[in-house]
């Protein structure tokens, strides 16, 4: 099983830093076997030794130059970062990534050998246009995008159920799985309004291979339970 957690724009790096080693010391006295990724804000990154992986949220798609308010390959290798999120709702919906931008950038972090979390998932209107038209928006996702590099990790992530407290129902998020699971044969996480009160039977879905947790990781206690969770399914 994959458990990550997305802190978004939360925890500065001092907390980062206190957040990540009470996973680690859960890690280690619960002898978890489990893969746990950490994506802190872009200005909490740092080296980390441990379990725990660290990648970023975003990058952009260069080794460094001329793109203001970005970082890029540069900074992640100054903390050994290998790991990085591509296409979360947020980028898309909020900061108006286009799906060019996201396969520029997954191209260029696939050459590199990145461990890419690579998000799809449709807004509400699509979702109640039926499940054809859903299905069709949630394509067009994957377009551009290797489905079949070994490093791949897919994220379904709905994007009315990010930090709603909504979530489609059991029966729901493993029919989309199960039909993703037909784009892809890389590991496939749900997301979405996961908490330590549901993360247990999200988890236990067929063709669930794991969670990607937002608000609900913030605090380590929670996502630690999350992770014995995963650990006991
Ligand atoms: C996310 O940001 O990827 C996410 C799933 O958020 P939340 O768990 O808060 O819905």
């Amino acid at each position: 099983m994959i458990i990550a957690a997305n802190l978004k724009t939360n925890l500065t790096r001092k907390e980062t830093s206190t957040y990540i080693e009470e996973l680690e010391s859960y890690i280690k006295a619960k002898n978890i076997f489990q893969e746990v990724l950490v994506f802190p804000a872009t200005s909490s990154l740092n080296e980390h030794n441990g379990k725990v992986i660290i990648g970023a949220q975003n990058a952009y798609a260069t080794k460094n130059g001329a793109f203001t308010g970005e970082i890029g390959l540069d900074h992640l290798d100054e903390f050994g970062i290998k790991t990085i999120l591509i296409g979360h709702s947020e980028r898309r919906h909020t900061l108006g990534e286009t799906q060019e931008e996201l396969v520029s950038k997954f191209n260029y972090y696939k050459e590199l050998g990145f461990k890419i979390v690579y998000c799809v998932g449709e807004p509400l209107e699509k979702r109640e246009a039926g499940k054809e038209v859903m299905m069709d928006y949630i394509s067009t996702q994957y377009e551009g995008i290797d489905t079949e590099y070994k490093n791949l990790i897919i994220a379904y992530e709905p994007v009315w159920a990010i930090g709603t407290g909504l979530t489609p129902t059991l029966e729901d998020i493993e029919a989309i799985h199960t039909d993703l699971k037909g784009k892809s044969t890389a590991p496939l996480l749900y997301g979405g309004s996961v908490k330590v009160t549901n993360a247990k039977e999200v988890l236990e879905l067929n063709n669930v291979d794991g969670v990607l947790v937002g608000s609900a990781a913030l605090y380590a206690e929670h996502f630690c339970s999350m992770i014995q969770y995963a650990q006991e399914v």
